[in-house]
């Protein structure tokens, strides 16, 4: 093996789209609009319809998406947010940025995502949301953990920083919470060519104070209602989302294809495959296995020119950034990261690459 397989690769969706890009960023440069204006407006809306629902501003970056959207629910000091501990720590980092308390409830182990039926004994007079990790692509619970919100008066913020399309009982993420946000790190599904991220909600009123939040708590141009910060989206990276906005769901697709593929093509190993509920549509922005001895699988396909990832090795409540957390106990997320390995996975992925990587696992497999 001499063509080393890559875990993503993002050139190859440049060279296909660069014209396009260059059309809409040059003029853009000319004029030096780099701030506000047209293409965000434009990129709020055609994101907020995507996401079937109302309203939308685009951010500095997801974790923004997150501590802002809490901000504006004037979640702070002394009250508490339900998560997960198998995540991305920026979940938490948005939680315990605004002053707030994470509340770390285990996963399911099946789809490795929040377990619902494990809120309701998490809940105390402090709570005030639950945070839900869309992880790898694949949608939480919604309907399950939007009624048990709603009948303890807390709200739902999502993180669907790795779902943007993702369906769960054929509705979109971002239509389910109180506020659902997003990222647009170069890598994810939708991703700018910088940092960038987007809060979506059905309440405007709700939408209108995250932008000011964003934005200095500007009312006008030299009137600040309330301290805010400054994380807009900027008008370059809202631009190219314009044009790699129309291809998501052609991507999504080509993700989908290949998470099958893989599927079909491992089902006859003793790895465990990832488990979609039947109400999930997922978007693959990963796609992850679970096996015993992932460190020796994940040498062998190193050696022979597989790059891999591990999403995520230590649980946020091991995180030495998190050591007040080190006393409690989540076995199924502590299972599940020492277990995950992610094989390579993004739109342009080919067919025999698939092929070639399950391949090389069977052998592996001594299949
Ligand atoms: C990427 C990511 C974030 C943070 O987004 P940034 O744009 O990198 O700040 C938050 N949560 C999850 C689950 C993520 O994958």
């Amino acid at each position: 093996m001499n063509n080393k397989i890559k875990f993503v690769d993002l050139q190859t969706q440049y060279q296909s789209i660069k014209f396009e890009l260059q059309e809409v960023m040059m003029p853009l440069l000319e004029n030096a609009s780099f701030i506000k204006g047209k293409p965000v407006a434009d990129f709020e809306n055609a994101f907020s319809k995507f996401c079937e629902s109302k309203s939308c501003v685009g951010v500095g970056n997801g974790t923004d998406a997150l501590s802002l959207a809490l901000r504006a629910m004037n979640i702070g000091s002394g009250d508490e947010v339900i998560t997960v501990g198998h995540t991305f720590i920026a979940t938490a980092e948005a939680i315990t940025s605004v002053g707030a308390t994470p509340v770390f409830i285990d996963i399911r182990n099946d789809t490795m995502l929040m377990n619902p039926d494990l809120i309701e004994s998490a809940i105390s007079p402090n709570t005030k949301a639950i945070m839900p990790v869309h992880l790898y692509g694949n949608p939480c619970e919604m309907d399950h953990i939007c009624d048990i919100a709603h009948e303890h008066n807390i709200r739902v913020i999502e993180d669907a920083a790795q779902a943007h399309g993702a369906r769960w009982k054929g509705r979109r993420i971002g239509s389910w919470g109180d506020a659902a946000c997003f990222s647009f790190y170069p890598g994810k599904n939708l991703g700018a060519y910088g940092d960038g991220g987007a809060v979506v909600s059905k309440d405007d009123e709700f939408i209108q104070k995250v932008r000011m939040l964003a934005d200095h708590g500007r009312k006008e141009k030299y009137i600040h209602e309330f301290p805010g910060y400054n994380s807009r989206l900027d008008t370059l990276q809202a631009a190219i989302l314009n044009v790699k906005l129309k291809y998501l769901e052609a991507w999504n697709e080509c993700r989908c294809n290949h998470a099958n593929e893989y599927i079909k093509q491992l089902s006859d190993t003793d790895l465990i495959l990832p488990q979609i509920h039947r109400e999930a549509q997922p978007v693959w922005h990963l796609f992850v296995i679970r096996c015993q001895n992932r460190e020796l699988l994940r040498i062998h396909l190193r050696e022979t020119g597989v790059e891999t990832g591990v999403h995520y090795p230590v649980p946020v409540h091991r995180q030495p950034a998190y050591h007040e957390y080190s006393s409690i106990s989540l076995p199924v997320t502590e299972k599940a990261a020492n277990e995950v390995l992610s094989l390579p996975m993004y739109p342009e992925l080919g067919n025999e690459i698939v092929h070639e990587v399950c391949n090389l696992i069977k052998k592996y497999n001594g299949m």
